[in-house]
């Protein structure tokens, strides 16, 4: 579930963004519609308490986002959100078992290795495991990016301009792939596009446009 009233943020020496109210239900889809520069990445990060609000409120899975100490708000986060970032952050040092590894590092738990192994396999890139993320394509390397945003099994996915890089074909997978992740999580799924394939790959998703910017 996920909730926003009057929800604004202004960047220091930047124009106020102000974001329309939405409400969406457990499990559904929410596009953040929009183009470049008209503050959909801005909006995840208020989603997920990487910036404040400077007014209003986001209220994901019951808990006002804003709300949180700056101690809880890491480990909130890393409980709930499943991130898939524009860039993907892969570290070129670790495989990508350990890639995913990390995740319980950041979290603060221990390394849980059958569930990696689980996810990878449920995300049919187990054969991956050992490479390095130089050694994927584009697609892979996506996959695997999805395989460490769902690893805590999260009750809600993110994605930040998951089609960008993506042809036609792997576009409609990695769309395919992250609704059925979310579906089997029950997870709500936020992503932020301004690539028409999403919106008409994704009919019954709930649509928020950003292409109003109302300045102050
Ligand atoms: P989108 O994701 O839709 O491309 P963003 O949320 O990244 O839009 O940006 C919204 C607006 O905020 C843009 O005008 C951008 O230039 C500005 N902006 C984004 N990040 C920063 C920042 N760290 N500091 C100042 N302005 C920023
Ligand atoms: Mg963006």
């Amino acid at each position: 579930m996920i909730l926003s009233r009057g929800l604004a943020f202004t960047y220091p020496h930047g124009e106020p963004l102000r974001f329309a109210d939405v409400s969406v239900a457990q499990g559904d889809t929410l596009l953040l519609r929009g183009p470049s520069g008209s503050g959909k990445s801005t909006w995840l990060a208020l989603a997920s308490g990487l910036l404040t609000p400077t007014a209003g409120e986001v209220v994901v899975s019951g808990q006002p986002v804003g709300r949180l100490s700056a101690a809880a708000r890491d480990a909130w986060r890393a409980r709930h959100i499943g991130f898939l970032p524009q860039k993907l952050h892969l570290s070129e040092a670790l495989s990508v078992a350990d890639n995913l590894g990390l995740v319980y590092f950041a979290a603060g738990l221990p390394l849980d290795k059958a569930a990696v192994a689980q996810t990878l396999q449920a995300l049919d890139i187990a054969a991956l495991a050992a490479r390095k993320p130089s050694q994927l394509s584009g697609g892979q390397a996506q996959r695997v990016a999805l395989a460490r945003a769902l690893l805590l099994r999260p009750s809600v996915i993110l994605a930040d301009e998951p089609s960008a890089s993506l042809d036609d074909g792997a576009c409609a997978a990695s769309l395919n792939l992250m609704r059925t992740c979310a579906n089997t999580l029950n997870a709500t799924v936020v992503i932020a596009t301004h690539d028409a394939r999403v919106v008409q790959a994704l009919p019954t998703a709930h649509v928020l446009a950003f292409n109003t910017r109302v300045t102050a």
